[in-house]
């Protein structure tokens, strides 16, 4: 396969990223709005992009791009979709925010909890970062306790008490990740390592009384895409049932994309609370909490744990999500799109393994994972050895070939239900060609 310039006007030697970049550097630290888009995992000039529909990117110089990122995991539609655009095409005629409750935001309330059962109340707010720093000070508020429990790899938005490493020893307490997240801030939050038992059991055989909550991804997609294994899942229910915590299940990531139901429907397993975003806001600013309502009637207006926003509950934010989420619960929705993502990956393998390289891959419904190494990683550390050099030649390789997958290692990937099987077929011949370039 060719790299992709059919829709280039000038060809390849005009390179309008390049002089974007430059002006974006100028006025924005870094030239990008959040990290990751920065491309310094991977060197190179990051892509302007101009538009998208369906599975595809067009960027600055017209080249199309067969999406993976999807926004980092909205848009499991694709780029848009009629009923979505429909949807919020007509919101926004009826005025963009008013600041005073909708019909809509209890329509989008109900469908949730509808799939959702572990929920019984839920408060909508505009990112995952703040859904899961609120959700957090709700369990403390609730149990009136200060720790929090949470895993190396993990990532919940980045709340000061959040940004924290693991310590040196077994159960100790973390240290801050940023400048600007002082100790003291960060001294009531204990860092496990993902999958570890033995250090679960320690934690709360030492700390129990002090829990407030336990938050996990319990499928990781911001270490690229790690399982919690389902005993080390049931654990983290068990062990906060006994000891008086709640268990915080972080579903930005995987509400509405792994399966209908989340992780917790997979697991089997009800949280005590759940957060959501990304899906939920179908690529507009949407995120939410919510949990039993004995739990959520603690919140302000009712209870004494505050939590507000200007924009929460967005009235063109919840068309554009309830749009999404109709089409998603949709009969075989989740059925034909874990089936276009596992031809995916067993495309790379066959075709990383033809190459004689160490590769193995994951996914559940829409979200993958693919790592150059032997074996899946069951925690950070394992994650942490994957061949960043590798990588970056993979990604590069890709990229030349009109295939955007997230631009660092630690990332999951995303299939939309605009993939085609045709798009899975490019996708794997341009790995196939990618691989070539790789040192076994
Ligand atoms: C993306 C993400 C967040 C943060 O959401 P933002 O909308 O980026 O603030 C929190 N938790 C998980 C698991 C995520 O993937």
């Amino acid at each position: 396969m060719k790299p992709n310039t059919e829709s280039h006007p000038q060809g390849a030697a005009v390179d309008r990223n390049q002089p974007l970049f430059e002006r974006a550097r100028a006025v924005i630290p870094g030239g990008v709005n959040s990290p990751v888009r920065a491309f310094r995992a991977v060197g190179g000039i990051p892509r302007f992009i101009e538009r998208a529909q369906g599975a595809y990117l067009w960027d600055a110089n017209g080249q199309r791009f067969i999406d993976y990122i999807g926004s980092w995991g909205p848009m499991i539609l694709g780029h848009g979709h009629p009923a979505v655009i429909d949807a919020v095409q007509r919101a926004i005629t009826d005025g963009l925010s008013y600041g005073a409750p909708t019909a809509r935001e209890i329509e989008l309330s109900e469908a949730i909890l509808a799939l959702l059962p572990s929920m019984e109340m839920v408060r909508l707010v505009s990112s995952g970062t703040e859904a899961a720093m609120s959700a957090l000070r709700l369990a403390r508020g609730a149990t009136g306790r200060k720790m929090i429990v949470k895993f190396e790899g993990c990532y919940h938005g980045h709340a000061d008490a959040l940004l924290v490493k693991a310590g040196s020893g077994l159960a100790t307490f973390g240290h801050p990740t940023s400048a600007g997240v002082p100790e003291e801030v960060v001294e009531h939050t204990l860092v496990l390592e993902y999958n570890n038992l033995t250090q679960l059991e320690e934690a709360f055989a030492l700390h129990g009384k002090e829990i407030a909550g336990l938050i996990i991804e319990a499928i990781a997609g911001n270490m690229n895409f790690v399982r919690a294994t389902p005993a080390f899942a049931r654990r983290c229910r068990e062990l906060c049932t006994q000891h008086g915590a709640l268990l915080i299940f972080d579903e930005v990531m995987t509400g509405f994309r792994v399966c209908l139901h989340g992780v917790q429907g997979l697991l089997g397993i009800r949280p005590d609370l759940t957060v959501l975003g990304k899906v939920i806001g179908g690529g507009m600013p949407l995120a939410a909490f919510g949990g039993p309502r004995a739990l959520m009637e603690q919140l302000a207006p009712l209870g004494p744990v505050y939590q507000a926003g200007t924009l929460s509950g967005n009235p063109v934010a919840t068309a554009c999500g309830l749009a999404t989420l109709r089409e998603v619960a949709k009969p075989g929705f989740f059925e034909a799109l874990a089936t276009r993502t596992r031809a995916l990956i067993d495309g790379l393998r066959t075709a990383a393994q033809a190459e004689g390289l160490a590769f193995s891959a994951d996914s559940e419904g829409g979200m993958f994972g693919f790592f150059l190494l032997p074996e899946l990683p069951a925690n950070y550390s394992a994650v942490m050895k994957s061949d960043g050099m590798q990588f970056k030649t993979l990604f590069h390789g890709l990229l030349e070939r009109g295939v955007y997958v997230a631009p660092a290692l630690y990332e999951a990937g995303f299939v939309s239900a605009a993939h085609s099987n045709e798009d899975i077929a490019q996708t794997v011949a341009a790995a196939r060609e990618s691989f070539k370039a790789l040192k076994r």
